[in-house]
C-alpha cells in the first residue's frame, strides 16, 4: 500500500492510498455508525456536498439504504464514490454470508461495493472458523461484486491465520486507533504485510476534541482539535472516516490537506497513548455479540 496522488478537483483534495490489489481508496471518508436510518441520507448528502467521496457503512448500522438515498439526493454518480460495507456478526457461515451480501447490494442500490469487510473476527463463535467466512468473501471478490475485501478488528493471530490458510491478503484491517489507543502491534503487523490500516473512532468518539493537550496544539496552529487529530492520522498513513451529523463539522473534518504537523507535534500526540487501557470499544479477542 502506497500513497498515490490526489484526484479530486475540490479545494481540499483528498489523497488516495493504493491498496495491495492495485485499487485506490480515498484516505478520508465519512463514517455513518450510530447515524439513525432516517437521518443517514441527509448526513451522507452533506458529506458528498462537502467533497467526501468515500462512505463507510455496515450491515450492523442498519442504514445502508439511507446511504444509497444520500447518493441519489446528492446527484453524485455511483462510480465517483467509494462504498464500504461490512458483514454482520450473525452471518459468518458461508450461505448466510452470501445472502447477507446480496442484501447489502440491494440496500445500497448497487451492483458492487468497493470494499467489503468481515466486521468482527468472533474467535469464540462458529468454532473460531473465520477462515471459511474469509473464503466466502474471496468469492465476492472473484465475481467482481466486491472490488476489494478486507477485515475489521482482526488481531495479529487472526491475520496470521488468514495469511497461512487462504490465498488473499486482506486489503485493509479496520481497527480502533486514536491518540489514547494507537493499537501499535496490529498496526505494525499490517504495515509489514501490506495491509492498509483504517482507523475507526479516529477522534476517540469525540473525546479527543476536548483534550487540553490537543486543544493547546490546535490553538497554536490555528486549526481545530478535530483537524489536528485527523491530520495526525493522515500523516501516519491511516485511512479515516470521522462521523458527524453536523454539516459544519462535516466540512471542518475534510479541511486537512492545507497544513502539516511537524515531528515534535506528531510525537506529542503519540505520547497520549494509554495502551490497552485507552481502548474504547470491545476487545476483539472476546467480543461475541450477535445483534438480535
Ligand atoms: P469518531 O472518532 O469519528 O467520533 C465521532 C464523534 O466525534 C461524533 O459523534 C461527534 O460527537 C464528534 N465529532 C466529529 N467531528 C467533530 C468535530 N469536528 N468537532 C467536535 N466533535 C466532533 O467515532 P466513530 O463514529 O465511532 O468512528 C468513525 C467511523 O468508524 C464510524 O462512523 C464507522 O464508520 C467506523 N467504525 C467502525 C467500527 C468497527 O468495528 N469496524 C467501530 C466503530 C466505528
Amino acid at each position: 500500500m502506497t500513497p498515490a496522488s490526489s484526484t479530486s478537483a475540490s479545494p481540499n483534495p483528498v489523497p488516495s492510498i493504493t491498496l495491495n490489489n492495485g485499487r485506490s481508496i480515498p484516505q478520508l471518508g465519512f463514517g455513518v455508525f450510530q447515524i439513525k436510518p432516517d437521518a443517514t441520507a441527509a448526513a451522507v448528502s452533506s458529506a458528498l456536498a462537502a467533497g467526501y467521496r468515500h462512505i463507510d457503512t455496515a450491515q450492523m448500522y442498519g442504514n445502508e439504504a439511507g446511504v444509497a438515498q444520500g447518493l441519489r439526493d446528492a446527484g453524485v454518480a455511483r462510480a465517483d464514490v467509494f462504498l464500504t460495507s461490512k458483514l454482520n456478526n450473525g452471518f459468518h457461515e458461508p450461505d448466510a454470508a452470501r445472502r447477507a451480501f446480496d442484501a447489502t447490494l440491494a440496500a445500497l442500490d448497487t451492483d458492487h461495493v468497493d470494499l467489503f469487510l468481515i466486521h468482527w473476527p468472533l474467535p469464540t463463535r462458529y468454532d473460531g472458523d473465520f477462515v471459511s467466512t474469509w473464503k466466502t468473501l474471496e468469492e465476492f471478490a472473484a465475481d467482481g461484486r466486491a472490488r476489494s475485501i478486507g477485515v475489521s478488528n482482526f488481531q495479529v493471530p487472526h491475520l496470521r491465520r488468514l495469511l497461512a490458510e487462504t490465498g488473499t491478503t486482506p486489503a485493509v484491517n479496520q481497527i480502533e486507533s486514536h491518540p489514547y489507543f494507537d493499537n501499535a502491534e496490529v498496526r505494525s503487523f499490517c504495515r509489514e504485510h501490506g495491509i492498509a490500516v483504517e482507523a475507526w473512532a479516529p477522534l476517540a468518539q469525540g473525546k479527543a476534541v476536548a483534550d487540553p493537550a490537543l486543544v493547546a496544539i490546535a490553538e497554536r496552529l490555528g486549526h481545530t482539535p478535530a483537524q489536528v487529530v485527523l491530520r495526525w492520522h493522515v500523516q501516519l498513513g491511516h485511512i479515516v472516516f470521522p462521523k458527524s451529523v453536523s454539516p459544519q463539522r462535516i466540512r471542518e473534518n475534510i479541511e486537512l490537506f492545507d497544513f502539516e504537523l511537524d515531528g515534535d507535534t506528531m510525537t506529542q500526540i503519540a505520547a497520549l497513548d494509554e495502551g490497552p487501557a485507552g481502548r474504547l470499544g470491545p476487545d476483539p479477542d472476546v467480543f461475541d455479540w450477535i445483534p438480535a
